[in-house]
């Protein structure tokens, strides 16, 4: 007998597959693969990204009777392969201080995920100062200093309107002066006005390499897991902005499953540092591919 899954449950790609948990075996033919495609791409895999996966799975398996718990199990083998190559932390390099540009559209989790992140470096014996560089934002300041409380680490801010480069460089200077280990830079992330923002975010790096020719030694952009598709176009942008180094994908905790993150691993091979779970300081966790394959197919 079937246990319908209770309302509040995800409902897995697998399970709208068959409709049913235990269907019989099925052979897999050309409307299986076509299924699955389709159910791959409801899952924000995108359509390039989907017919890899398919194609992949069908290659052994093509005319074969499966379960669906063992396309399930390929399904996971084939994400979790994608994924694999791009689960990696933030490196820390020994060059002090390191210089963190914080990249993303405006609501995306760029300052809460500072100020996890601060958190994080100040657990593991960091020493952490954080740049509020959205000086557009007034409540964007305000909020990173409250994470920078929360956090337990300094946070610089200028007065509303000023030059971000010029407080981007006085936080290099102080950094360097008072010998922290990392500097976290936010940045404004006004979208609708790219070349604006395109020249502010060049100026920012133009600056801190007079400091330190080497910086920024890291740009993460931070992507919200529930915009879907849209993270892929905002890489696509950030990219022609800045030199991204890697990503932030935040809101996981939520309805979206993320399937967007193997699309954005197939196309861009940027490394995924970390994700974000929830809105509290320690939602923050390492990106782990057989644990996000195994939760995205369900
Ligand atoms: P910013 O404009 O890019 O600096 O974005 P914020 O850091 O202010 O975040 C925007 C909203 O998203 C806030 O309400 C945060 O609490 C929320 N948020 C950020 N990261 C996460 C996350 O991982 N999970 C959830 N559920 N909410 C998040």
């Amino acid at each position: 007998v079937d246990v319908p899954e209770p309302a509040s449950a995800k409902p897995s790609l697998l399970s709208r597959l068959t409709g049913r948990r235990e269907a019989p075996r099925r052979v897999l033919d050309d409307d299986m693969i076509e299924e699955l495609e389709d159910l791959l791409v409801q899952a924000d895999l995108g359509v390039e990204t989907a017919l890899k996966v398919t194609a992949n799975i069908a290659a052994t398996r093509f005319g074969r009777r499966v379960t669906t718990a063992e396309i399930k199990s390929a399904l996971a083998d084939e994400i979790t392969r994608i994924m694999e190559p791009v689960a990696r932390p933030l490196p820390i390099y020994a060059k002090r201080p390191q210089v963190v540009l914080v990249v993303g559209v405006n609501g995306a989790g760029k300052t809460t995920t500072i100020g996890k992140l601060a958190s994080q470096f100040r657990a593991a014996g960091k020493s952490v100062i954080i740049a509020a560089g959205d000086t557009f934002r007034a409540a964007a300041v305000e909020q990173l200093q409250v994470w920078g409380e929360r956090a337990g680490v300094p946070v610089m801010t200028a007065p509303e309107g000023s030059d971000p480069a010029s407080l981007a460089y006085d936080a290099l200077t102080r950094a360097q002066a008072e010998g922290h280990d990392l500097l976290m830079i936010d940045t404004a992330g006004r979208l609708q006005n790219r070349a604006d923002l395109m020249e502010e975010l060049a100026k920012i790096v133009r600056v801190l390499r007079k400091k330190d020719e080497t910086a920024p030694h890291n740009t993460l952009l931070v992507l919200d897991a529930t915009t879907g598709q849209n993270a892929l176009n905002q890489v696509e942008v950030f990219r022609q902005m800045s030199d991204v180094s890697g990503l932030v994908m935040t809101k996981l905790d939520g309805t979206a499953r993320g399937g967007v993150l193997v699309a954005l691993a197939d196309r861009f091979g940027l490394p995924i540092h970390a994700i974000g779970v929830g809105e509290q300081i320690d939602d923050l966790s390492p990106f782990d591919p057989a644990d996000f394959a195994a939760a995205l197919t369900g």
